[in-house]
């Protein structure tokens, strides 16, 4: 459905796009993950005909968006990072006006009712775009996406500056079109594409460092068991017992600490399970354990133990 070959984009001498290709097949929700400044959204922009690339290719369902713009848009509905919302329009005077610049030529108010009961907007139709909150305005940027039902949907950091309970929402808003379109959504949080998507594309620095299932992916970072523990005693020794328990590469003061009590992080070898150990060697020497947590790993970690991974 859709193809990117060597795309490239450079500004001056950076290169915010370096040499990508990927493919998604119909039906597909990729997740493009990746820090801020990767270049994430560049591609988005190429891929949606917003920006021409400086070489490579780029194509929706077979059509090339460099080619032949009109016909490509056509496929894709895009929320960009800044959605173009005219806010002095209500919610649908603004969807109306989306459907005559997209051309469309669907029943408009059964549509158009369609596309606001799922981005559940139908109960602010009459309210101005300016006086809606931002998880309202995002589901209208999303509404706007969905006009004219293109097969494919690009979504760019579609969750960003949202509350928890909205981030919720929108994160099963877009599970469910994933079960008629094919979606690509960018995030730079990880368990947002974890939660959300099949397979998991991960760039850098304009590179695609990992493009796998997300099953792999999560793996990958459930590999690696790190805990903060919390034990009374002085700290010293409680170190010395935490490092001497088998299975456990490395002990360290987090720096966190409560009366008479403080926080160590530590890392356990692959597919050792430290914890019963762990309580019994320190209750054997009268250091009572108060808190153990579970720690997960950052992007930046993920990437690191991927590139390690890829490199062997
Ligand atoms: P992301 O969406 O992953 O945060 P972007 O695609 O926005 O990343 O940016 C990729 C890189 O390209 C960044 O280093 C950014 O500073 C640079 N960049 C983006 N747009 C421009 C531009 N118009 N002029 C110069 N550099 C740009
Ligand atoms: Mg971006």
């Amino acid at each position: 459905m859709i193809q990117i070959n060597n795309l490239v984009k450079n500004y001056g001498t950076k290169f915010a796009v370096d040499d990508i290709s990927f493919r998604v097949s119909k039906g597909e929700i990729v997740g493009f993950l990746g820090p801020n400044g990767a270049g994430k959204s560049t591609t988005m922009n190429i891929l949606t005909g917003y920006l021409s690339s400086t070489s490579g290719e780029a194509k929706v369902g077979g059509i090339d968006i460099l080619e032949n713009p009109d016909e490509a848009k056509k496929l894709i509905g895009f929320l960009p990072e800044q959605p173009p919302l005219y806010v002095d329009m209500t919610v649908n005077e603004y969807l109306n006006f989306v459907y005559e610049i997209k051309g469309c030529k669907l029943n408009r108010a059964k549509h158009l009712e369609e596309v606001r009961q799922v981005t559940k907007i139908d109960d602010v139709k009459n309210r101005l775009i300016k006086n809606l909150s931002k998880g309202y305005r995002q589901r209208v940027g999303i509404a706007q996406a969905l006009v004219g039902n293109p097969p494919v949907i690009i979504f760019d950091e579609p969750t960003v500056g949202l509350d928890p309970k909205q981030i919720i929402e929108i994160r099963n808003l877009i599970r469910n079109l994933g079960k008629s379109h094919t979606v690509i959504l960018s995030t730079h949080i990880l368990s947002e594409v974890q939660s959300v998507c099949d397979r998991i594309i991960i760039i850098n620095e304009g590179k695609i460092i990992a493009d796998e299932k997300t099953e792999s992916i999560t793996q990958v970072v459930e590999e690696n068991r790190r805990y903060h523990v919390k034990v009374c005693g002085p700290q010293r020794e409680v170190l010395n017992v935490l490092k001497s328990i088998p299975g456990v590469i490395s002990a360290e003061l987090t720096g966190e600490r409560e009366l008479d009590s403080y926080t160590y992080a530590l890392e356990s070898e692959k597919g050792v399970d430290i914890r019963k150990p762990l309580f019994y060697c320190l209750s054997e020497k009268n250091y009572p354990l108060i808190g153990l947590e579970s720690v997960g790993m950052n992007l930046e970690e993920v990437f690191i133990r991927i590139m390690d991974k890829a490199s062997k």
